[in-house]
């Protein structure tokens, strides 16, 4: 039930592209209230590009399928998202090792970490880190505390959906959202709401 094999990374990601094509138009309106109205079709876009990708080469390794996500993801989506994504997707590919409950910790937490840095963002700034950081803190706490790991990934998801909510009040410091100023409080951010999406499709697509 640990296994964190090529073919459940691929269901993640198939999962992802399968919630994000059905959020698409609801994406696209949240960043049309504090950004440039494109984060739905920039990320379907991208991760039907990646599903294809991964249909046609089928990686063998966990780390290889998250690489070709990421590469597909850069090469696709234009804008702030893609490379953001890209990111997470290529350093969880690096810290995707050895293929158990603790791998998958590590690989999120060093996605997570680098968006940070790539975005140079932190918790609070009403990115997509909102979402994933308080998901990788849960997901952390659960298994620490020995929990199984669909209960440890469905609290991760718990946390990242109370995340993006907490983005409605906060007042962007990054990206497009940013050149409202307070003008971007009281909306959701997009990217927070795709990032509770990936964290999702892992609670249903891993927990095995
Ligand atoms: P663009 O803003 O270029 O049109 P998208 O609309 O696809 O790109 O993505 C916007 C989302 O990207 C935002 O809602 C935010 O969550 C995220 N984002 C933007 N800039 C950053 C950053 N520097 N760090 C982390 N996330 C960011
Ligand atoms: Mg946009
Ligand atoms: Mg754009």
């Amino acid at each position: 039930a640990d296994a964190l094999d090529a073919a459940a990374c691929t269901t993640w990601v198939r999962e992802f592209a399968r919630l994000v094509h059905e959020q698409r138009d609801a994406l696209t309106q949240l960043d049309a209230a504090i950004g440039d109205a494109d984060h739905g079709s920039n990320l379907d876009r991208g991760l039907t590009a990646a599903v294809s990708a991964l249909d046609a080469a089928s990686p063998a390794s966990p780390a290889a399928v998250l690489a070709m996500v990421a590469t597909t993801l850069i090469r696709t989506v234009g804008g702030a998202s893609g490379p953001l994504y890209g990111t997470f997707f290529l350093r969880a590919a690096g810290a995707l090792d050895g293929g158990d409950r603790a791998a998958l910790a590590a690989a999120l937490r060093a996605g997570l970490d680098g968006v940070a840095s790539r975005g140079k963002a932190a918790p609070g700034d009403k990115t997509m880190l909102d979402a994933l950081s308080p998901a990788c803190d849960a997901l952390d706490e659960a298994l620490a505390q020995g929990r199984p790991l669909d209960e440890a990934l469905r609290a991760a998801a718990e946390a990242a959906a109370r995340g993006r909510d907490a983005t409605v009040p906060m007042v962007a410091r990054k990206g497009r959202a940013s050149y409202l100023g307070e003008r971007s409080a009281g909306h959701q951010d997009p990217g927070a709401t795709s990032a509770a999406l990936l964290v999702e499709a892992a609670a249903t697509a891993l927990a095995g």
